[in-house]
């Protein structure tokens, strides 16, 4: 008799046509299939809104600053306005739709203000990431008005859908960081002179979308759906704005209304510059010793070396920012010549030798990068 060739259950190819027949007890699957099988899971887990943004797990404020505690080093106040205001978020969306009469809790919008580099934008990826939220950060300097070269306040709801890969109900839940919003000032006293297509009437778009309502997001490059359009709920979204003076940067009194809640970040003085270097959970010293660790070698960076960043970085002004570049400066060579180097298990970073290396390094590069 012979011997029984095993098909697909499903598509009824034989183990010959197939690169992997899967056997179980009452049938057979093949590649083919399960690809198939696997696209239409995929299909199925998306459409029900089942993404990657997973449901929000509610902390309490000093558990929020806990977690902030472990990446943004200093800035005590502000993470705590940061903290109260997020558990209220999500005390606000819990409230939702729940019986009318009651006390409506409204949104507050947070406004950050610090120098440069002081961990504005730090903190708001931080919460992001806490909440498992998408995230999107817009530059208030690109906004125009609607119909205007450049970016409308809208395109920045649709970032935030793509950041939700298309997840309305998860953009409804995201945050929006506008940086620089001080840039957008109005550009005289007397609006009505001239069209002022950047200032006010950005400021106006954005005060819209700060007030929260329904929009329409055309999807930009939206792959599944191209022709649907989407509904957010402008409502639930939190807001970090960060201007560097809230006095001179003439925002509209009513935009001003609309961001109760200001923070202000400290200058990052000597002390916190040194700790941010070695102690947040992804330190700048932290992902070069697993830089170095891959191949092999242990780096060591002795104190002065590391007072010595801390004074360039204070040097050049730029918060925090400037340890990066400095680093970077720093470790080149030796991440240069050292993979080739067989017998080298140990990378040892003076005063001394960061000086050399810095002085190579022309101030410019140090201060783009
Ligand atoms: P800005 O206030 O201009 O938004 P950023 O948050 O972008 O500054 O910070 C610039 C860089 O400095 C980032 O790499 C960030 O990790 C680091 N940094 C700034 N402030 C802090 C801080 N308080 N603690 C830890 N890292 C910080």
């Amino acid at each position: 008799m012979a011997k029984k060739i095993e098909k697909c259950s499903f598509c009824g190819r034989d183990r010959n046509e197939v690169t992997t027949l899967v056997t179980g007890l009452e049938g057979h699957i093949c590649n083919y299939c399960i690809d198939q099988a696997k696209a239409i899971i995929d299909e199925d887990l998306g459409s029900k809104n089942d993404s990657k943004f997973a449901e929000l797990h509610l902390l309490k404020p000093i558990e929020i600053k806990e977690y902030l505690d472990q990446y943004v080093i200093g800035q005590d106040d502000a993470k705590k306005v940061l903290a109260v205001a997020v558990y209220n978020h999500f005390k606000r969306i819990g409230q939702k739709g729940k019986s009318t009469g009651e006390v409506e809790i409204e949104k507050s919008n947070i406004i950050f203000v610090g120098e440069t580099g002081t961990g504005k934008t730090l903190l708001a990826r931080t919460i992001a990431k806490l909440l498992n939220v998408p995230f999107c950060i817009a530059d208030a300097t690109v906004l125009t008005e609607a119909g205007y070269v450049g970016e409308d306040v809208e395109s920045i709801l649709t970032r935030l859908l793509q950041a939700a890969d298309y997840d309305v109900a998860a953009a409804e839940r995201g945050i929006v960081f506008i940086d620089e919003i001080d840039k957008i000032a109005r550009k005289s006293d007397n609006p009505s002179i001239t069209r002022d297509v950047s200032g006010e009437g950005v400021q106006q778009a954005l005060l819209k979308m700060l007030e929260g309502a329904v929009v329409n997001v055309p999807p930009q490059g939206g792959r599944k759906h191209p022709e649907q359009k989407h509904l957010i709920d402008r409502s639930n979204l939190l807001q970090y704005i960060a201007p560097q003076d809230l006095k001179s940067f003439g925002l509209i009194p009513e935009l001003v209304g609309r961001l109760p809640v200001v923070t202000y970040l400290n200058p990052l003085d000597r002390a916190v510059l040194r700790r941010i270097l070695t102690e947040p959970k992804n330190a700048l010293t932290k992902q070069y010793t697993k830089l170095f660790e891959i191949d092999g070698i242990e780096l060591e960076i002795e104190d002065d070396a590391y007072e010595f960043i801390v004074d360039k970085a204070v040097e050049f002004k730029l918060g925090a920012r400037g340890l990066r570049s400095i680093l970077e400066a720093i470790m080149n060579d030796a991440m240069f010549e050292l993979p080739s180097k067989a017998d080298q298990t140990h990378f040892l970073v003076t005063k001394k030798y960061a000086e050399e290396q810095i002085s190579k390094t022309s101030a410019i590069r140090l201060k783009v990068a």
